[in-house]
Order: C-alpha cells, then structure tokens, then sequence
C-alpha cells in the first residue's frame, strides 16, 4: 500500500442511496476509521455499514490485483497482464461482433462505482461496440420508478429532498419501505419526525421496527399495492379530499382514474388486502387532511409483476392529494445502492442516452455521434434481465459485467448461472473473486470507490464527490479499462479525468449542464453537492421538483387495476415467500462481509415463519429448515414469530449460504422487467 499524505478523505458512503457524508481516517497508508461529517442528507449521523462496514473491504487480502484469463486447455483461471488480458478481451468481442452482429454483445453497469465510470462503461457498448444493450442493476430494483414516474410525472425521481420530508411533516406514509435497516439514517430522521409529534402511517406486510410506532400500520397482503393504492385513492375522493383546483389546473386523465378506483371499495380492498376496511379509510383521511404528507416507498413497492403499476398508483394517490411540486410532499422512492440513481442517470439503460434522452429520437443520436464521432444504434437494447433468456438461446453470446454479481441476487438462481454458462465470452470487471467472476473468461481488477476520484448521486438527485483514500497495487481505475478495451475494439478515445468525464456528461446532458467536479469541490457548494435538474454553472440545483408544473407538462393519472402476483400459494407450495434486507449487511455482501464485527452480528441467511405456521409444521424457533419452490431448494434457520402473518415467510437476499435466490420467481414486470422478488409460493419443512 502506498503511503498518502493525507489524514482525513472527504467521500461519500459506498452502500446505500442516503448518500452520508463522513471522511476516511488514513494513517500509514492504511484507512483505520471513519468520521461522520455533516452532509446534507446524514447531518452528523451514520450507520452501523457507513461507521464499521466501509473500508476492510477496500484492504482486504483477497481483493483481486492481478487480471485473470481463463486457459482453455486447464479451464483455470491464470493470472495474466493487464496487456495480454485487454487484448484478449478485445479480441473477443470484436471476433463475436464480426461473426453475429454488435447485438450479440452486452454490459451490465455497476450500481456502485462513480458516474464517471458508469458513463465510461455505456460509452464503450454504444461507441466501441455499436450496441444499446447496456443496462444497470435497478434493473432488478428500482425499474419502476424510473418508468412508472416518468410516466405520471415526467422525471423518474424522488420528487423532495430528505431533510424536506423529514423536518416538518404533518403525516409520513411509508409504503414497502423497511427504512431503519435498508436506509438506517433516513430512518433515523423518520423516527425523530414521529418523535416530535408527526403521525405515522406504515404499509408494509411484516411487523418492521417503524411500525411499532405507526398511527395505523396496514399489514398488506404482498402483492396487492395496487389495489391499496386504488382503495386509499377512493377513500380519499370520497372524503372530500381531492384537491380539485390542483386537479383541474395541473393533470390530466382524472375522471377516467376516479371512474377505475370507484369498483375498490374499503370492503372489496379489506378483503383483498387482508386489511380492516376501516383503518384503510382511516389511513386516507390522515394523509388527505393533512397539509406536508410525503410518501416514501422502496422495494415493497416496485419488485413485482407489477411493480410500475404500483408505483404509478402511488403517483395517483399524490396527484389526487395535490401533494406534489411543494415542501414536505411528493413522491419519493428510496433508491437501493449509493449511485442506482447515478447509473440510470448515466446511460446505463437501454433505451437512454445520460440524462434520459431516447436513443430513439434522431435528434439527441446525432448530438451523441457528432460528440462522439461515431454512428450509434438506434433501437432500444435488451433490458439486463431480458439478456438471459438471450443468451440461452444463442442471441446474446459476449458479456461485460462491470461490478455487479447477478450469480448472487438476480431472481432464480438456476435461470442466472445456465444462461452465463452458455455464453461464448464473459468478462468481469471487479473487487473480488465472486460467484459470478468464477465464471469468467476474463477477471480484471477494478478499483473501489476508496481509490478514485468521481461521483455518487444519492437517491435525491444530489450529485456528491468521492476521492481517493489509498491505492491498492495492480489494480487499475475503471475508466482506464474502459478506455483502453475501446481503443483496442478501434474505437479512438483518449483517456480522461474523472473531471474531464464530468465535463463531457454536463456537455450531453441538460439536467446535469452545470455540475463539474470544479463547483462540487469550489466553496460555493462544497458540503452540500448539486441536486439535478441543474443545467447551467450558476444554476443552485432543484430540492423540490415539479414546482410550478410537472416535468412532463401535466401530471397524468394512470388506471391501472390490481392484478394478482404472478405466483401464488397452492397445495404443494403453500406458502408466500418474501425477500429483504438486514441492517448490518448490504446486498450481495461483497463488502459488508469483510468486516468482522458486521459477521459476528450475523452471517447467514434465516426464514421468518409466523408462529401459527410453525406449530403446524412442527417448527420450533431456531430448528434448520428446507425451503422449496418451483426453481430449487435451500436449508436456512427459522425464525419464528408474529412478525409475518399467516401463510407469509421472509428472508434476507445478502447470503451465499442458503441464498433466497435459488426460489426467487423470475417473472418479469410488463414494462420494464423487473422480477417478482416479493412474492413466490414456497412449501417448508423440517430437516
Ligand atoms: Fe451508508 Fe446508507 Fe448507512 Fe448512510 S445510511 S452510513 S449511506 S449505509
């Protein structure tokens, strides 16, 4: 390790979307601690994975530091040079391009890494390979959202910023949304909200911490968001509370939505729902009459079948209320990973250039090829979950996966692994030698965000600096690798600074027009980023978005009926399986469970079961158990409790040991395919 002469690195936390400001302690070249700083959306507070979980793994001894390619006559993984490995990757994929088309290749983005990196990535598989099938892993988390508000309000985004929704409210409505262990120091803020006097209202199926402290808790059947969201809304029109001057004056489709919800009546939803009829209308009448209610939903909301549905119905609700475009309301999804955001925000969609604009519209194509000197695609590419059903079939042959493990979190584990088994060539970019990498063709070693300059953008819209703390030898900055694999595929780029990088995306992309690594370090935002839109240098950043009007002009109500899950319980699979997060862990654990003290809190996986279920299947707290759907099995621990309901079991995705993901459903959302996490049938029983 390299010696730094710095004590205290600025950054930004690599886990969740909160987007925590603290700085890396370094001493002798190693970092030893962190420090919480006051940054605008943590003000002086971290969690347990900011304050213990964020930089043994940036140290650890097995961190990969040397590209590994596969020998084809031993089926190992050797180590090679960065040269050899870069030739060969190019080698690859220009031979399958020249034999099957630019179409036959891919690359998923990294959710984790800086913007900088993510644009880099899309720009190779858009000017360097000639295709659009470049994706991201909100793919498998917030899709809807980026859909379902862009849709209903013209930007796919939280609408306030976190200090907004939490100072001040009248009401919080959290709607799938486990906020103290997925996103602990907003839940902190929430807390503190309802401590100082605001009501409370959670929906959520399970008996999550924040519940306790609910004015109503609705404890919703899993899967039936839309049909919630339909009841509240008529509830709400009922009451008198829709806001008809707001209505009137800013959307449109009203009537036709007010016509929908009027068959989901408190009785039909109750029933539906599993809900008592009355705490519904409660629950509308609480929200409608107040004055700052926002809404804050996570994944309980958008992983399912129908998930942009459900996402969309929250917009109704909002819409309804008039509670959008002002302080202390909106809409406000909670992103996932520190920068899913950035990574929409970045290209790293199919059907996107940065900032959202089609590659389908001419226009916005020529001012990329012009920036470029390039011809790009014009049709939409593959959704990242759509890829493995096309590289079973033999469509897509090539893939570059940049940070990301799908072996371990996407849905139905069997469907993940005989689809990367048949590609051709499959290259990883990466920290560690993880369930995916070991499949590789090609293992190259990125870097963390410990090790580089760039940016996060959290998950409202703010765009915040990460900076160098150490450097771990042999490895190599993303964007270099990225570089040189263009060059090599004949493709002329020359290598940029992170900042020149950021200078290129505020010159293609209109909500990011002013933000440069100049002004986010310079004294006039330092501290506090930039919240996009923010298209030029003197612009101040957008809090509250759709103030005045919606982004797309008027807001459009959306008439979607509930529809039920794609898989529900039946005689052999009795049960409904959900998946989630714990606090001390983070996703696929890559970093998390490189922390001892973080492991010593818990390191495998576990099932909820409700004690009713449990003492029917002759299940005691603690017994091991087997888990099986229609895709496979696995052997956890049960947990028994009341804090599932009847016929309703949970468990945590993080795990490589009875990994959730060998039953998950794979059943994909009809717009933008996200699959059904939430809900799949399981039967368990005793080992
Ligand atoms: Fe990091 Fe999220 Fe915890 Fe903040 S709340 S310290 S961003 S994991």
């Amino acid at each position: 390790y390299r010696s730094w002469e710095v004590g205290y690195v600025r950054t930004t936390c690599p886990h969740c979307a909160t987007g925590c400001q603290y700085d890396l302690v370094v001493k002798d070249g190693r970092i030893v601690d962190t420090r919480a700083a006051d940054g605008p959306s943590n003000r002086g507070r971290l969690c347990v994975k900011g304050r213990s979980g964020s930089f043994d793994f940036v140290q650890s001894s097995d961190r990969l530091t040397t590209p590994l390619v596969r020998n084809r006559a031993t089926g190992e993984l050797e180590p090679a040079s960065w040269e050899a490995a870069l030739d060969y990757v190019a080698e690859n994929f220009k031979r399958i391009i020249g034999e099957t088309g630019p179409d036959s290749v891919a690359a998923f983005a990294c959710s984790r890494s800086a913007n900088e990196d993510i644009y880099m990535l899309q720009k190779m598989a858009r000017a360097a390979f000639g295709t659009n099938n470049v994706d991201n892993c909100a793919r498998v988390c917030h899709a809807p959202t980026v859909a379902g508000l862009a849709i209903t309000l013209g930007s796919g985004a939280m609408t306030n910023t976190i200090a907004d929704i939490t100072d001040t409210p009248d009401v919080i409505m959290m709607v799938g949304s486990n906020i103290e262990e997925a996103h602990p120091v907003i839940g902190m803020q929430v807390r503190a909200a309802v401590e100082r006097g605001s009501k409370l209202i959670v929906v959520d199926p399970r008996d999550i911490r924040i519940a306790s402290r609910a004015d109503i808790h609705l404890k919703l059947r899993p899967g039936t968001n839309v049909a919630f969201a339909n009841g509240f809304a008529r509830a709400l029109i009922h009451a008198g509370l829709a806001d008809k001057a707001f209505i009137e004056e800013r959307t449109e489709g009203f009537a036709a939505f007010a016509a929908m919800v009027e068959s989901y009546t408190s009785e039909r939803v109750a029933e539906i729902c599993h809900i008592d009829a009355d705490d519904l209308v409660a629950a509308a009448e609480l929200y409608g009459r107040a004055d700052r209610a926002p809404i804050i939903y996570c994944l309980g909301v958008t992983e399912h079948s129908t998930g942009t549905e459900g996402v969309m119905s929250l917009s109704n609700i909002a819409m309804c209320a008039g509670k959008l475009g002002r302080p202390g309301c909106g809409v406000n999804p909670i992103r996932g990973q520190n920068n899913v955001q950035g990574a929409c925000d970045m290209g790293a969609t199919p059907a996107d250039f940065p900032g959202y604009q089609k590659v389908a519209n001419a226009e916005v194509r020529a001012k990329f090829e012009n920036a470029w000197g390039v011809s790009l695609p014009e049709a939409p590419g593959l959704m990242a979950t759509e890829c493995f059903g096309a590289m079973k079939d033999g469509r897509i042959r090539g893939l570059f996966i940049f940070g990301e493990d799908p072996v371990r979190t996407d849905a139905d584990t069997n469907h993940v692994l005989s689809a990367l088994r048949s590609l051709d060539f499959l290259v990883v970019d990466d920290l560690f030698l993880t369930e995916t990498a070991e499949l590789a063709d090609v293992v190259l070693p990125g870097r963390s965000y410990a090790e580089k300059e760039g940016t996060f953008t959290n998950t409202e819209r703010r765009v915040q600096r990460i900076r160098p703390a150490v450097e771990i030898e042999g490895t190599r900055p993303d964007t270099w690798i990225f570089t040189e694999i263009m060059n090599r595929m004949g493709y002329a780029q020359p290598h940029l600074s992170a900042a020149e990088i950021m200078d290129e995306v505020a010159s293609l992309t209109p909500s990011y027009g002013g933000i440069s690594h100049e002004r986010l370090d310079g004294a006039e935002v330092a501290g506090r980023g930039l919240q996009w839109p923010c298209p030029t240098p003197d612009a101040p950043g957008t809090p509250i978005m759709h103030v005045g009007g919606f982004t797309r002009g008027r807001g459009t109500f959306s008439d979607a009926e509930y529809r039920a899950s794609d898989e529900l319980p039946c005689e052999e699979f009795p049960l409904v399986l959900m998946t989630g997060r714990v606090l001390h862990h983070y996703n696929a654990c890559a970093m998390t469970s490189r922390t001892e003290g973080l492991n010593a809190i818990g390191d495998s996986s576990f099932i909820e079961l409700n004690d009713a279920d449990a003492a029917a299947l002759g299940v005691a707290d603690g017994d091991a158990v087997r888990v099986a759907s229609r895709r496979g099995e696995i052997v956890t621990t049960a947990r028994v409790s009341a804090k599932t309901s009847p016929g309703e079991t949970w468990m945590p995705f993080h795990f490589q040991d009875g990994n959730a993901n060998w039953l998950t459903n794979a059943a994909l959302d009809d717009v933008c395919k996200v699959p059904e996490y939430k809900v799949c049938a399981v039967a368990v029983s005793r080992v």
